[in-house]
């Protein structure tokens, strides 16, 4: 066949061999290797995405990814080929697995609202988490226009990014509002020597610092016009999750009810690894996600994949978890 073949020719010899033979006919430079006319751009596009829910504007950004390694250390209660086998049929990495860290700040108006804060200078899981500051920068986002934070519960990947290493808030003019349960939990001395010592080390770190600009909320109790919170304790004592409303429209910002959208959505039983009461956390869990599938709501999660925002139905003894199409236009 002559090396500059025709499309026709390259169709009738199926896609992969046409490629081979217009690879073959390609003028090749000194040393071998094909050159394009531009280099690999190694970049992508700011680590934001926003959307509407009423008349207010969401911001996601994100902390960064962060991989938990082996999925069947973390993914328990049932044999860890169950948990490798969900992965391999959903085209997911079975020997690593990589949450996100999504954080929506919600611009109400009169108010920007922040919900949780990623893993800030902790690098427990690797180099590529405490980009919050960088991806709001890229959102156009400052620092001190943050009006409140709201905090699903008090582990490392979620107060993180509050306060700096050496103890200076991260956002000045930020009221933090969390759970009591969880806020004395976590600064508890008990906890430095368990397990968890790391955690409750970079609680009182990030905590410490803000300790005058804390409110403390409670369950059911809309603590700020438009933002509810729900107890969702077991993977926290403290832990709650959110109703964020502006004029109709709502979300549910889940925290860590859920970690997985596979894993512990579409087997809500599971029971994962780093939780206080694995128990209580699936009761919660399989309680709370019933009632959002229930009304239809729509949920943020803060660690499903990029930008973590979509809807739940039930499916089977789960959930099945649609992520709703990013629109990049806008207006
Ligand atoms: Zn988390």
């Amino acid at each position: 066949m002559h090396p500059h073949s025709s499309i026709a020719h390259a169709s009738r010899r199926g896609f992969l061999g046409g490629a081979a033979a217009l690879a073959a006919g390609a003028t090749l430079p000194l040393g071998g290797a094909a050159l394009a006319k531009a280099p690999l751009s190694n970049t992508q596009s700011g680590y934001f995405y926003r959307f509407m829910l009423g008349t207010a504007e969401v911001t996601v950004v994100s902390d960064g990814p962060l991989p938990l390694g082996d999925p069947g250390a973390s993914f328990l209660g049932v044999p860890k080929e169950t948990v490798y086998g969900m992965l391999e049929n959903n085209f997911l990495a079975k020997d690593n697995v990589v949450l996100e860290q999504n954080v929506p700040i919600v611009n109400f108006g009169d108010r920007l609202v922040m919900f949780d804060t990623g893993m800030g200078f902790s690098k427990a899981f690797g180099p590529t988490t405490g980009r919050l500051l960088k991806s709001m920068a890229e959102a156009g986002i400052k620092p001190e226009d943050i009006d409140a934070i709201v905090i699903s519960h008090a582990h490392i990947d979620h107060i993180g990014g509050i306060s700096s290493q050496d103890g200076k808030p991260h956002f000045p003019n930020a009221q933090i509002y969390i759970s009591q349960i969880d806020y004395d939990f976590w600064l508890d001395d008990a906890r430095l020597g368990t397990p968890f010592k790391a955690f409750g080390e970079h609680a009182r770190a990030n905590l410490r610092p803000v300790k005058d600009r804390i409110v403390f909320f409670k369950d059911g109790q809309e603590f700020l016009p438009g933002v509810q919170a729900i107890a969702a304790p077991g993977h926290s004592p403290g832990h709650h999750i959110f109703r964020v409303a502006s004029s109709g429209k709502s979300f549910a910002f889940l925290g860590d009810l859920t970690h997985h959208a596979i894993l512990l959505t579409e087997k809500p039983r599971l029971e994962f690894a780093y939780d206080f009461d694995p128990k209580q956390a699936v009761e919660s869990r399989v309680k709370l996600l019933t009632i959002l599938a229930d009304e239809k709501t729509p949920v943020m999660s803060y660690h499903f994949a990029w930008p973590g925002f979509g809807n739940l139905a039930k499916a089977g003894d789960g959930f099945r978890y649609y992520p709703t199409p990013m629109q990049m236009l806008r207006g």
